[in-house]
């Protein structure tokens, strides 16, 4: 077991007093029991204190502890204990505290004197005396208290100390040689309990009562840890590491522990540990494999940089070659291994021939290279860097030229001296390859462009000769229509007066005539008001071809306008036998347009589909369209229907569905295309729904407000 923790300055604490009880407790010595109360004491009233006691046989008392003391002092004091004659020895068997004066003891006077206390059991012989160099003549309270506190302890432990072997305390001066080394030294019995420590084992190894908790578990750790080393020590001088726990920084330190044995003649054996601190030794040769391991580290990345650099070289499609200062090759990739390096020998016999050839053409890149790199070597081309030439080397396999760009570069060294010289070859083979295309598309794209430019000329011939052709043709529709137009009047005013004398002849204005001459005279009626019809439809469509067919815009329903071609139409309505009806939009507004024009729209619409349906009936009917502001005026029949094919047709000029000389209908062919025409006028259209057999709608849009063109 460790011994008590040394004790705290009296003074700084209240409950010295119990801190001293509890340390006695702890005492396992009577020596220790002495150091104690000395100590406290001594500290307490800053004066020398001193415990006397029994030695081991008769004459052999001794100091057991004393503060403030010189050997010589401690020396008489013991020598006192039992000298014949000696106050001291009549202390020890009266009972209280005695003060003497400085001078009453020979050798071990104090200046200002002292008061000698027994210590021992109440009623019994002091088993030691306590001294204490304080002005008498009055005890002080707490000197009392300690000598009846500790005496009764005391004087147990000298009792058991008188029954056991009395381990060896070092003597002062060698207590003092210990704490000065700077290794912590340590004396323990064979079992590991501590008899003394050292200042630097006591920081290591001894933690007070008022330590704080972290100091306390360290401290115990490290007895552990010492205890267990120690253990494996056994009785003859050894050396081992132990590790421990450095209570203040909580660092971890390493201490080599040398035990030796020391066997005592007439006591028990002891142990001397001496520890030393190889924590920064431990530190360094750490450190020094951690540099060991980043060296090789580091050379083991240089090693696969260097790998890493001679893969990336070789990956590159460019040859590149590294050359010495005196334009000797050093290193070189792949791609420049075909061109420059002699190939590998190994060859067959049979290839000789191809060998020599490739040997020569080798040499020829070698020559051509040698020469390049000359400009940037010698004292002469210190000042140049880099050095840019177009080279054409051969192919030392096929004898092909390749076209290469070369461009080499100085490498500096630190010092600024020249280290070496890279050149990084470019094939131009493509490059070239390029430009001939790049040529050859210009040549091609200009051949283009006069065949563009000849062509746009014939273009803007033909355009000229068209626009040429578009006049003439205007010209001659023109004449066309002016002629028809003259023609057409012409013929209407003998037709006109054909048609009025024959009127005139049937009526019987020159006697009656006989049937058959009527019949004939009829005929001539007819066939000249068809003829009429026609005239009528040519000169109306050449009008308004030659624009002499002018809008006459004015307001006027809708209705009425229906009315006047029903009326108009009524008798051949009543010959058709068909139902004709009419319906009206109830919102249906009045109109801004051309009446006359709408109406033969209309009226034509009508006479066709009473001409082309044999039975059933016509519904007209007429709607205003609000969103678009059309008004829709459509004609649907009963009748025979128009196939799809013919309902574009129909609108064109003299087309009819059936034109043969057979037909079975009469008409011009004009009727629709006019109807198409002035609807165009009106700025309008007719759009047709048919089909065969399921009669047809015709229907006239128009807005209902036209606007002068
Ligand atoms: P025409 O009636 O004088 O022959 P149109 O130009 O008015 O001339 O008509 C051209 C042709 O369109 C007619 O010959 C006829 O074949 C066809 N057609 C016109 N209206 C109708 C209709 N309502 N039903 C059937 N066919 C029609």
């Amino acid at each position: 077991m460790a011994s008590p923790a040394p004790l705290p300055p009296a003074e700084a604490d209240p409950g010295a007093r119990l801190v001293l009880a509890e340390h006695l407790l702890a005492c396992e010595s009577a020596v220790a029991c002495a150091r104690a109360v000395v100590e406290w004491l001594a500290r307490r009233h800053g004066a020398p204190a001193a415990c006397v006691g029994p030695g081991d046989g008769p004459g052999a008392s001794v100091c057991l502890a004393s503060e403030g003391l010189t050997g010589a002092q401690q020396a008489a004091l013991a020598r006192a204990w039992d000298a014949p004659g000696s106050p001291l020895a009549t202390f020890r068997t009266r009972p209280g505290a005695r003060w003497l004066a400085p001078d009453a003891l020979e050798g071990a006077a104090m200046p200002g004197g002292f008061f000698a206390v027994p210590l021992g059991r109440p009623g019994a012989t002091a088993a030691a005396l306590l001294m204490v160099g304080l002005p008498g003549p009055a005890l002080p309270e707490d000197v009392a208290w300690v000598a009846s506190s500790a005496g009764p302890h005391l004087a147990r432990q000298l009792a058991s100390d008188a029954r056991a072997p009395r381990r060896p305390e070092p003597d002062r001066l060698l207590r003092r040689v210990i704490n000065a080394v700077s290794d912590p030294v340590l004396l323990t019995d064979t079992d590991g309990t501590l008899l003394f420590a050292n200042g630097r084992a006591e920081a290591l190894l001894v933690a007070g009562p008022d330590a704080s908790p972290g100091r306390t578990r360290a401290v115990e750790l490290n007895q552990r840890l010492f205890r267990e080393t120690l253990a494996q020590g056994g009785t003859s001088v050894h050396r081992r590491e132990v590790p421990l726990v450095d209570p203040l920084e909580g660092m971890d330190l390493l201490f080599e522990l040398v035990t030796t044995p020391v066997l005592a003649p007439d006591g028990p054996s002891v142990v001397v540990s001496v520890l030393r601190n190889l924590t920064d030794l431990g530190r360094a040769t750490q450190a020094l494999g951690e540099s060991y391991r980043q060296l090789r580290a580091t050379e083991r990345e240089a090693r696969s940089e260097r790998h890493r650099l001679d893969r990336v070289l070789d990956s590159v499609a460019d040859p590149i070659i590294l050359t010495d200062p005196a334009g000797g090759m050093v290193m070189m990739n792949d791609p420049a291994e075909r061109l420059f390096a002699w190939p590998q020998a190994g060859g067959t016999s049979g290839e000789g021939a191809a060998d020599e050839a490739t040997l020569r053409r080798v040499r020829a890149n070698d020559a051509l290279f040698a020469s390049f790199l000359a400009n940037l070597l010698g004292p002469v081309n210190a000042g140049v860097s880099r050095w840019k030439s177009q080279l054409t080397l051969d192919d030392p396999s096929t004898g092909s030229p390749v076209p290469m760009e070369a461009m080499a570069n100085k490498v500096l060294g630190d010092g600024g001296e020249l280290t070496g010289i890279v050149t990084v070859f470019h094939d131009r083979t493509e490059v070239l390859e390029r430009a001939r295309l790049l040529e050859r598309v210009k040549e091609v794209s200009s051949e283009l462009e006069a065949r563009v430019q000849s062509a746009t000329a014939e273009l803007a011939e033909q355009n000229e000769k068209l626009r040429r052709q578009a006049i003439q043709l205007e010209q001659a529709s023109a004449a066309k229509s002016q002629f028809l137009a003259n023609m057409s009047h012409e013929f209407r005013t003998p037709l006109n007066a054909i048609l009025g004398y024959t009127n005139m002849l049937l009526q019987g204005v020159s006697g009656e005539m006989t049937p058959p001459q009527r019949r004939n005279l009829t005929r001539i009626d007819s066939n000249g008001r068809h003829l009429l019809e026609v005239i009528n439809e040519i000169l109306d469509i050449t009008r308004i071809e030659a624009g002499r067919m002018p809008l006459h815009l004015s307001d006027f329903g809708i209705p009425e306008l229906l009315q006047e071609v029903m009326a108009e139409m009524d008798p051949i309505i009543a010959r058709s036998k068909l139902t004709v009806e009419t319906r009206l939009d109830e919102a249906l507004p009045g109109v801004w347009s051309d009446r006359q024009k709408v109406k033969q729209i209309v009226l034509n619409l009508l006479s066709n589909a009473l001409k082309f349906t044999h039975e059933g009936g016509v519904h007209i009917a007429a709607e205003y369209q609000n969103a678009t502001g059309t008004v829709a005026i459509s004609v649907k029949d009963t009748g025979i229907g128009i196939d799809v094919s013919n309902q574009e047709k129909i609108f064109e000029d003299f087309q009819q569905v059936d034109s043969s000389p057979t037909r079975a209908y009469g008409g011009t062919g004009l009727g629709l295309s006019i109807c198409r025409r002035l609807a165009a006028m009106l700025g309008g259209r007719v759009s047709l729904q048919s089909a065969p057999g399921q009669g047809s709608t015709f229907t006239l849009h128009f807005p209902r407000r036209a606007r002068r063109t």
